[in-house]
Parts: structure tokens; sequence; C-alpha cells
């Protein structure tokens, strides 16, 4: 028997899509990559696998400061950052995040379930799934879905509210734990400033409809036509895309993006793991 593979849609997809059908192609449909590992990419996957060790280990039940600050130097990654002195104060920013967020931790009375965990469910025509970076459960009984931030110093409710990412990361527990109401957060790792929400039943079904509505979208849609506009500005694919370089040219005084550090292999081919690839597929 054969068995017929469904698409697997991702937030990072369905946004991408949502920005530029043509850019959607270019990444997706043709594999073309490219990009750097960045320090910001470096230091934040440096403290996500610092925090996933730490809570696979028990979290601060049993887990003291030191046993953080080790798992960080640990999972350190010192590539990507110009010089030693800049590696040498990213990496001290991370350690004053983690020792914010270990104090934090200590004091929250959350129970913390898992941490860096793929969900899927599954539709009739396609698999959404999103990669999570925590889930607790809270003392009302609630769950929540926590996203890190390592750039970000703040936080609104809004901000959580209206970002595609969380609202299917949402969903996606939701439909896991359909017994639980779950909460989505942004926690700022620098800061420790962060913001949830809750969504209502309905407001949830709202949400699953526009993911459903835009996935089948994707799967329709033959032609992937460029949707110029600002996002131009910061995109990869302006070289093999005569639409997006006229709006350049028309809407800005500076010459279109330099192609520098975009690299057209497919994606696999080249051998650095991070700059502006999509973080989950
Ligand atoms: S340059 Fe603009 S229109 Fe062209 S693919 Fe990129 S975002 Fe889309």
């Amino acid at each position: 028997m054969i068995t017929v593979r469904r698409p697997r849609f991702s937030p990072t997809r369905l946004e991408m899509y949502l920005t530029c059908p043509r850019a959607y192609h270019c990444y997706y449909d043709r594999g073309l990559r490219w990009g750097r590992l960045t320090p910001a990419h470096a230091l934040g996957g440096s403290l996500h696998r610092a925090l996933q060790h730490f809570h696979n280990a028990g979290g601060p039940r049993n887990q003291d400061v030191n046993a953080l600050l080790a798992a960080y130097r640990a999972s350190w990654v010192g590539a990507s950052y110009a010089t030693a002195a800049d590696a040498a104060a990213h990496f001290a920013a991370g350690e004053a995040a983690l020792r914010a967020y270990y104090e934090a931790a200590r004091l929250k009375e959350r129970e913390t379930l898992w941490t860096e965990r793929t969900l899927q469910y599954r539709y009739p025509e396609f698999v959404l799934f999103g990669k999570i970076d925590r889930l607790d459960r809270l003392p009302t009984g609630e769950l929540e879905v926590v996203d890190y931030k390592s750039g970000r110093l703040a936080v609104s409710e809004e901000e959580v509210r209206t970002s595609l990412p969380l609202a299917v990361y949402q969903l996606l527990a939701a439909r896991t734990y359909p017994s639980c109401p779950v909460r989505v957060a942004i926690y700022c790792l620098r800061t420790g400033e962060s913001a949830s929400v809750l969504r209502s039943p309905q407001e949830l079904e709202a949400v699953e409809a526009g993911v459903c509505r835009t996935a089948l979208t994707v799967l329709e849609d033959d032609e992937k036509e460029p949707t110029p506009g600002p996002a131009c500005a910061a995109c990869p694919f302006t070289r093999l895309c005569p639409e997006g370089r006229r709006y350049l040219a028309d809407h800005t005084s500076a010459p279109a993006p330099s192609a520098a550090g975009w690299d057209p292999r497919p994606r696999g081919a080249a051998n650095n793991g991070g700059g502006l690839r999509a973080a989950d597929g």
C-alpha cells in the first residue's frame, strides 16, 4: 500500500507565505537558503540548550544556579562572533540573563512539564507542527506555553496576541491537552519581562480556521506570485525577483540590498546552522 505523506506546515512556513508567496516558493519549493550564523542566533541557541538541560535535570527544585551556568558553558557556541571581546560580551550577557532566570524560576510556583518539544496536529489535508520552548503547569491548573526571546527587552499582551507563531503553539497545545485551558507567553530572557494570553475555545477555533485557510491556499497556489512591499528590504531573494527590485528602486533612495551572504545551494548542502533559515521548517 502506498502511503501519501501529508504536507507539513509550521508557523514559519505560514508566515513566510503570508509575507510573500514568491519568497515562500524560493525557500520551500526551490530549497534555496542563505545566511550565516549570527551572534544573536548563536547566543539564543546557547541559552535554549542550557535551559533545556537545566529543566530536564529537574529545574530549580534540585539544581542550583551553578548547575545552570555549567550547562550554559557546555552549550556555548563561540562561532559567529567577530572578535574574542564580542564573544565575551555576549557570553556575559547570557550569563546575567540566566542568573536572573534562575532567581525568577526559583520563586515561581509552577511546574515545568517539558522543554524543546515539537507538537503536531493532523488535519485531513496537512499536518500542523511547531517547536515549543517550554510547557508549564500553573497553580491555577492552566497550562502555559512559554516562548523564550533572547533579543527582546519587553513585551506586551497585544504582541503575544497578534503573533501567528504563538497562536499556533497555543492551538497545538490546546489540541494536544484538550482537558486544560492553555495560555501562551513570551518570556524575555534578558530582562525577565513576560506577557501571557489565554484564548477562549471560540478564539482558538478562529485561529484554527485561519491557519487551515492559509495552508489550503498554499496547497492550491501554483503561481506563488510576488507581493512586493516593505519586506523586500530584508528579503534575500531580490536577485531572483525583478518585482522586488523594482519596488525597492521606487521606494528607497538606497540601492537594493546586496545579495552578500546569500547562498543559493539547496537546504542541507551548506554547512552552517543559522542565519535567516526558518526556525522550525
Ligand atoms: S523581493 Fe519582495 S516580492 Fe520578491 S520574493 Fe522577496 S519579498 Fe517577495
